[in-house]
């Protein structure tokens, strides 16, 4: 890049994300050199973020540096790993120096909120583009897979689904908030969206799969029960809804973005029935902040229930939901 990408490099991401004593070698030599801990497996992902696809063109650049690095995070999270290090590719129309100081800040704060060393990376110009890796490790063989569950096995949600595509409809302007309070929580559930990585670490010792939620609970608990060669019944009852989503959609709008917005970065974890109570004990939901909402079972396929009959559900949305 024209403008001298060292220097860029120096005074942005150098010291961005935590030290970290297993960083050998970081920023500025030709690859970054890591001491990985022993019986433990790597755990790595990748996640693109694409101007105009991923996020609107003119977001807040702090929002945009954390949430490029909050759905890696939310992957390594739902395998039950601890996250270590984050390399960030960085394409840039343009250098603009309030821009690169907010973006860093956003990433580097929730980077060093986790422990993260940012420790390497690309800055090439082009496009507004946005590519971070995150690596991590989990002890052996302890990782959280979407494959690990079976018919019976109670699945539970973590935080309040459907708050961040309401925030996303906010700021796209198409929804209105039911009071100031509910607009700032929604939006910030939209663009700061929390990586459940304490969570997703504690319950290594309870569930059975795992698996986040970035494209909708639905589709993605869909997705953990297919892996599981199994199916799901989600309660719609069940469905933990937000007051600050429930005042502003409507309950019936609520429970949809719920089950079919995106974004969320919530964990979506299957527990055997006899772990059931442990966890509830040792991790108690109302702290760890998840609920149940449903029940993997034979049937395969991804049906939401209410008083026991399945919904008519269709993708078209919800106006043949619930009739
Ligand atoms: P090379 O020319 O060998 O590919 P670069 O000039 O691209 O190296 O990068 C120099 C150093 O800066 C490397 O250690 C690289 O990992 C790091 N780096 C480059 N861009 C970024 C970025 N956006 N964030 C963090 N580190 C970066
Ligand atoms: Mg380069």
């Amino acid at each position: 890049m024209a403008l001298n990408e060292r220097s860029l490099i120096a005074r942005y991401f150098r010291d961005c994300g935590a030290p970290r004593a297993d960083v050998a070698v970081g920023i500025g030599d030709d690859a970054a050199l890591l001491d990985f801990p022993p019986d433990m497996q790597l755990v790595a992902k990748t996640d693109t973020l694409v101007s105009g696809i991923h996020f609107l063109p003119d977001s807040a650049p702090a929002s945009i540096g954390h949430r490029a690095l909050a759905v890696n995070l939310s992957d390594v999270a739902a395998m039950g790993a601890q996250p270590a290090w984050a390399l960030l590719a960085l394409t840039l129309p343009k250098v603009d120096e309030a821009w690169l100081e907010a973006f860093a800040s956003g990433l580097g704060t929730l980077a060093r909120q986790h422990g993260v060393a940012l420790v390497g990376g690309d800055t090439t110009s082009g496009p507004l583009c946005i590519t971070v890796q995150v690596l991590g490790y989990v002890p052996r063989p302890a990782a959280m897979l979407r494959s690990g569950g079976s018919p019976g096995h109670v699945v539970f949600v973590s935080g309040t689904p459907g708050d961040a595509a309401a925030g996303l409809l906010l700021e796209k302007g198409t929804l209105t908030a039911a009071s100031p309070e509910a607009d700032a929580y929604l939006r910030q559930r939209f663009l700061f969206p929390t990586p459940r990585l304490e969570l997703g670490q504690r319950l290594r010792a309870y569930a059975s799969a795992c698996i986040d939620i970035s494209d909708g609970l639905l589709g993605d608990a869909g997705k953990l029960a297919d892996a599981s060669r199994c199916g799901i019944a989600i309660h719609y009852e069940q469905l933990p809804i937000s007051p600050q989503l429930a005042s502003s959609t409507g309950d019936m709008r609520a429970r949809e973005l719920a089950l079919t917005g995106g974004d969320d970065y919530e964990l979506c974890f299957a527990v055997p029935p006899e772990n059931v109570e442990r966890l509830t004990h040792d991790l108690p939901p109302s702290q760890w902040d998840y609920r149940p909402i449903g029940l993997l079972r034979e049937a395969a396929g991804a049906v939401v229930t209410r008083d026991g009959t399945v919904m008519d559900f269709s993708h078209s949305g919800f106006d043949h939901f619930g009739s």
